[in-house]
């Protein structure tokens, strides 16, 4: 096919675009500052501006600074006109959050659900209800939350909200998006996103791991363990939205059954549920599992053998299934995140080595693996950040 060529009002949308993801990113920026890094002329910069305050996106204050002199004015974003919902569902718990267009959280509800195979219909009445009784406490009028972004550990039909299949929360062809709109007000979108390609997505916009152009996949280790694949751009997911499911790659064929019904699926050796019911034993399973991972790294740091074997299996295996990743995508970047994130001081080095050990015959074994930026928020974020892109130019 033949390219078309870009006309001017192309070109003038990108420079917006562009020009509007800039002041996001560094939250605060004199004019000066964003021709610069826009690499726009300051004319185009200025006339980009004007419109974008026209539009109620951009706000202009003051420096403070000590120097004497004229202070210089400095733009960033409006965040008192427009409010997005991110909601983080997990495996018997979800967080919802009110974020500003700022990309800044306002406050936070955790509810814990005993079933983890939840109700779809009840799951947005609940949403909805939360969302109204945190506008009403806060004194934001709900007309003001433009859309609510949701975090499924799940593959999602990112066209039509379907989730397609979500073995941990016992969800096959789950219509969301169909549920959302007939339950939802009309002003107020909804997108929901696998949560291993939102915690990327945190990473690229948000985070300070990912250096512009570089190929990255974020592994996120929960109780189940889903991954998110860039190479370099935005988010790789795949010709039917299958793409990063390595945590259901075989890694034992007469393995333990995995919620997806296979055998000896990678996420089966290393969830933090294994990691949990292995220093627990059964009684594991009924774990908080904030508390259970807190305890056993105190152990760990105290000496206790038992600690140090799951935590060491833990980092076996991790490192097994990441150097499948890399001999198969040969990316710049692995991000460890989800649950395993408070763990990371403790295996994190013996993670990056056995992975250079494994990738030692075979490729050059130059591969930088981190920790999340995020600590563990990065689904919320990410959630929050596929909310905004219905008033920000994020692609997704
Ligand atoms: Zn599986």
């Amino acid at each position: 096919m033949v390219k078309k060529p870009r006309n001017l009002k192309h070109i003038k949308e990108d420079n917006k675009r562009t020009v509007l993801l800039s002041i996001w990113k560094e939250k605060a920026i004199s004019r000066a500052e964003l021709s610069r890094i826009s690499r726009l002329n300051k004319t185009t910069v200025s006339n980009l501006v004007n419109e974008l305050m026209q539009e109620s996106l951009l706000k202009e204050s003051l420096a403070t600074t000590s120097e004497k002199g004229r202070k210089p004015i400095i733009l960033s974003i409006n965040n008192s006109q427009s409010f997005f919902f991110a909601v983080d569902i997990k495996v018997g718990l979800i967080y919802m959050a009110l974020y500003d267009l700022a990309g800044e959280r306002r406050n936070l509800i955790t509810i814990k659900k005993e079933n983890p195979h939840l109700n779809p219909e009840a799951l947005i009445d609940d949403i909805l209800y939360q969302l109204e009784g945190l506008c009403r406490q806060n004194g934001y009028d709900l007309r003001s939350v433009h859309s609510i972004g949701v975090s499924v550990p799940g593959m999602i039909d990112l066209s039509t909200n379907e989730v397609i299949f979500s073995p941990n929360l016992g969800w096959h062809h789950v219509e969301l998006g169909e549920i959302a709109e007939r339950k939802l007000p009309s002003w107020i979108r909804f997108q929901a996103d696998n949560d291993a390609n939102l915690a990327l997505e945190a990473e690229i916009w948000k985070g300070d791991n990912i250096p512009p152009r570089t190929s990255t996949v974020f592994v996120s280790v929960n109780r189940g363990v889903g991954t998110g694949i860039s190479f370099g751009g935005g988010v790789y997911r795949g010709n039917t939205y299958g793409a990063g499911a390595f945590g259901h790659t075989i890694v034992s064929a007469d393995g333990p059954v995995c919620s997806c019904g296979q055998r000896g699926c990678w996420e089966r050796y290393v969830s933090v549920q294994k990691l949990i019911t292995d220093y627990y034993g059964e009684e594991g399973e009924t774990k908080d599992i904030d508390r259970a991972l807190s305890l056993i790294r105190l152990r760990f740091l105290d000496g206790d053998a038992k600690a140090k074997k799951v935590i060491h299996e833990e980092a076996y295996w991790l490192a097994l299934g990441i150097a499948n990743i890399c001999l198969s995508l040969d990316p710049q970047l692995i991000i460890v995140g989800g649950y395993i994130r408070r763990m990371w001081d403790l295996l994190g080095d013996s993670v990056t080595r056995e992975v250079q050990r494994r990738l030692s015959a075979c490729s050059k074994g130059n591969i930088k693996i981190v920790g999340s930026s995020f600590d563990g928020w990065e689904n919320l974020e990410g959630a929050a950040i596929l909310a905004m892109s219905v008033e920000l130019p994020f692609q997704f």
